[in-house]
């Protein structure tokens, strides 16, 4: 009889031997990438399971973007979100220490405390398309107001995945919210409470991303949706 690795059980790092080889050839030149290969050469090291690359990355990548023009391969960047580094749990916090040493662009908290700590829903390394722009009208909605719904394979970003994608690419080509009138520009983030957490408000001078508490009202707020694999 086969043993089973109980529920909740850490998976053991033996996993990662049968993890199959990346195949980085098979993503679109033109697509903003930070894959496994980008976080070796600053050192990384993930720990845990490593997924391959997406089978139906290609299929995806035809998809409409979200602001309703062009594809997602046109308007998005492709990351993988640590879940590990060094066998302890990626969290918003490793990343903001994390992008300070590391990132052109530095990630800033006010409120940290009052962050919800993804560290056990957010413990896998996965990939995520993230896109570049806002959902249509979703900027005026301030988070006074329901959240809107998004249908899959289209999700809200967690904190981390939005702060991560922010800060490896807003202030590279071809950016962020390009299509927006503001450099204030944040999208409202899956975070357990209401999605009443934004991430971006970025400025190419300051070369930071910022993660806040949005505020009630406030017409800065949209939402840049991902596809999480
Ligand atoms: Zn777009």
């Amino acid at each position: 009889m086969a043993t089973l690795t109980p529920v909740g059980t850490k998976r053991p790092h033996e996993d990662m031997a049968r993890t199959p080889p990346m195949r980085e050839a098979k993503i679109p030149k033109a697509l903003p990438k930070y894959g496994l290969n980008e976080w070796k050469e600053l050192g990384a090291n993930i720990t845990g399971i490593i997924p391959a690359l997406p089978e139906n990355l290609v299929e995806t990548l035809k998809l409409p973007c979200a602001c309703g023009h062009k594809t997602l391969a046109e308007h998005s960047v492709f990351v993988l979100v640590p879940g590990e580094l060094d066998n302890e749990y990626f969290t918003l916090k490793k990343l903001i220490a994390f992008a300070k040493e590391h990132f052109e662009t530095a990630i800033t908290c006010r409120a940290m405390k009052r962050l919800p700590d993804q560290a056990k829903k957010e413990n896998e390394t996965h990939w995520i398309l993230m896109s570049r722009c806002l959902l249509p009208n979703s900027r005026e909605s301030g988070y006074r107001y329901k959240p809107p719904k998004i249908s899959p394979p289209f999700a809200y970003p967690t904190p981390i995945e939005a702060a991560l994608c922010m800060a490896l690419f807003s202030s590279s080509a071809p950016g962020f919210f390009k299509r927006e009138p503001s450099y204030t520009t944040l999208t409202r983030c899956e975070d357990g409470r209401k999605k009443k957490t934004a991430v971006g408000g970025f400025d190419p001078k300051w070369q930071t991303v910022q993660v806040q508490t949005a505020q009630a009202e406030h017409a800065n707020y949209g939402i840049a949706p991902v596809v999480r694999f």
